[in-house]
C-alpha cells in the first residue's frame, strides 16, 4: 500500500481528508490540491474502487487535474475533488449523503462540491442539507442544472478559436466534425453544430444515440472504431477518457482535435505525436471548461447571462494557449499546463500577502 504522505508528496496537494461514517458505510476522500485561487472545487465521484490505494491515486490525480482547469479557465478557485468507495447503485441512502455531508462542512468552505460519475443533482441536493458547500444544484434549487450544454457551447467556443487559426475564419459552416460519443455533451455539440453550419459525423457505443443524430441533425453514422479513421476538419473525443493513444492518433484524418473527453490523450507523448503529424491539439481542460465555469457561478448567486458571458471566454482561453505553445516552441498541451501554473503561482502570491502570510 502506497503510503498517503509519500502519494501526496509529488503534487504537493494541500490536504487529504478521509471520512467515515460505520453506521452507513460512507468511505470518503477529499482532496484538495491548491486553493492558492480560492475554494476548492471538484465533483464527487461514488465508484466501487478496487482497492483504498486506487481511490487515493484516482482523488489525487483528479484533484490535481481541477486546479489545472479552474486557472486555465480564469476562475477564481482552486483544485480539489472527493470519492466515495463503493457500488453507488448498492450503498448511496440519504444517511450516507448526509454524512458525507457534514465531511464536507468540515472542511469549513475550503472544498466546494459538485456531481460527477456516479452522483447526481438529487445527491447534491441531499448534500445540501448538511453543507452550503455544493454546486451543480437544479434551477429551482437556485442552482445551474446540468452543465453539458454549457460544455458543449465552450466546446464551439474552442472550435472556432482553433478555426480561425488553421482557416482564417472562426465560421464552422462547411466544416466536417467527427464526433467520438453523442451523450449529453456530444449530443448538444452536434445540435450547435448543424445550427453553425456544419457536417457532422457521429459514432456511439450506445446505438440509439447517433441514430437520434442522424435523424434530428442528418449526421453520418459511422462505426465505434471507425470513427478514427473518417477524413474530417476536427475530430471531436466526446465519450471517455484516453481515446488518444499512439495507434488511435495514428489513424486520425483531421486538422484539429478539439473535444469535451477528460484525459482524452493516453499519455503525454500524444500530445508531441499530434503536434509531429501537424494535427492541432486544444487541450481538453481548456476545451471542455465550459461546465466548471457555469457551475462556478452559482457561488456567486446564479446568473445564465453572466455565466454564458464566462463560458463564452473559452475561445479567448484557448487563444492563450495556442500563442504561448507557438511562442515557446512547445505542444499545446504542456503550454496549457504552464499557463496553468504560472497563474496559480502568481495570483496565489498576492493572496498569501493580502492574508499576511508572505515574507
Ligand atoms: P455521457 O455519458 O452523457 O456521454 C458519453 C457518451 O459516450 C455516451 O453516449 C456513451 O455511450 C459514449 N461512449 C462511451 N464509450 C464510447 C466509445 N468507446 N466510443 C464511442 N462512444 C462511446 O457523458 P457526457 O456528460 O456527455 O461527457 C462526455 C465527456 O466529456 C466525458 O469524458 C466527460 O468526463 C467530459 N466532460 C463532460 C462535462 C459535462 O458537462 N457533462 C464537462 C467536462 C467534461
Amino acid at each position: 500500500m502506497l503510503g498517503v504522505f509519500e502519494a501526496i508528496a509529488p503534487d504537493t496537494h494541500e490536504e487529504v481528508l478521509f471520512g467515515h461514517d460505520p453506521v452507513s458505510g460512507l468511505k470518503a476522500i477529499i482532496a484538495i490540491h491548491s486553493t492558492a485561487l480560492g475554494p476548492a472545487l471538484g465533483g464527487t465521484r461514488f465508484f466501487p474502487y478496487e482497492s483504498e490505494e486506487t481511490a487515493l491515486c484516482d482523488v489525487l490525480r483528479l484533484a490535481k487535474g481541477m486546479s489545472y482547469k479552474a486557472a486555465a479557465a480564469g476562475l477564481d478557485l482552486g483544485g480539489g475533488k472527493a470519492v466515495i468507495i463503493g457500488d453507488p447503485a448498492v450503498i448511496k441512502t440519504e444517511r450516507l449523503l448526509r454524512a458525507f455531508g457534514r465531511v464536507i462542512d468540515s472542511l469549513g468552505g475550503r472544498y466546494v462540491t459538485a456531481e460527477d460519475v456516479g452522483t447526481t443533482t438529487a445527491d447534491m441536493i441531499t448534500i445540501a442539507t448538511e453543507t452550503s458547500s455544493v454546486t451543480g444544484l437544479p434551477n429551482i434549487h437556485g442552482g445551474s442544472g446540468d452543465p453539458s450544454p454549457a460544455t458543449a457551447r465552450g466546446v464551439i467556443g474552442a472550435m472556432r478559436a482553433v478555426a480561425e487559426r488553421l482557416w482564417a475564419s472562426d465560421d464552422l459552416s462547411g466544416k466536417t466534425v467527427a464526433i467520438q460519443g453523442v451523450g449529453k455533451v456530444g449530443a448538444s455539440l452536434v445540435e450547435r453544430l448543424t445550427k453553425a453550419g456544419a457536417k457532422t459525423i457521429v459514432a456511439d457505443v450506445n446505438a440509439a444515440a447517433p441514430e437520434a443524430m442522424a435523424a434530428l441533425h442528418g449526421s453520418i453514422v459511422v462505426g465505434v472504431d471507425e470513427i478514427f479513421d473518417v477524413g474530417c476538419d476536427i475530430f471531436a473525443p466526446c465519450a471517455m477518457g484516453g481515446a488518444l493513444t499512439a495507434a488511435t492518433v495514428a489513424r486520425l484524418q483531421c486538422q484539429a482535435v478539439v473535444g469535451s473527453a477528460n484525459n482524452q490523450l493516453e499519455t503525454e507523448a500524444q500530445a508531441g505525436q499530434l503536434a509531429k503529424l501537424g494535427i492541432l491539439y486544444a487541450p481538453d481542460f481548456v476545451v471542455n471548461a465550459g461546465g466548471i465555469i457555469n457551475i462556478a457561478d452559482e457561488l456567486h448567486g446564479y446568473d445564465w447571462k453572466r455565466a454564458v458571458s464566462a463560458i463564452d471566454q473559452v475561445y479567448d482561453n484557448v487563444n492563450r494557449v495556442l500563442d504561448a505553445a507557438e511562442e515557446r516552441d512547445i505542444n499545446p498541451n504542456t503550454a496549457a499546463i504552464e499557463v496553468a501554473e504560472e497563474r496559480i503561482n502568481s495570483i496565489g502570491s498576492i493572496n498569501l500577502k493580502r492574508r499576511g502570510h508572505a515574507s
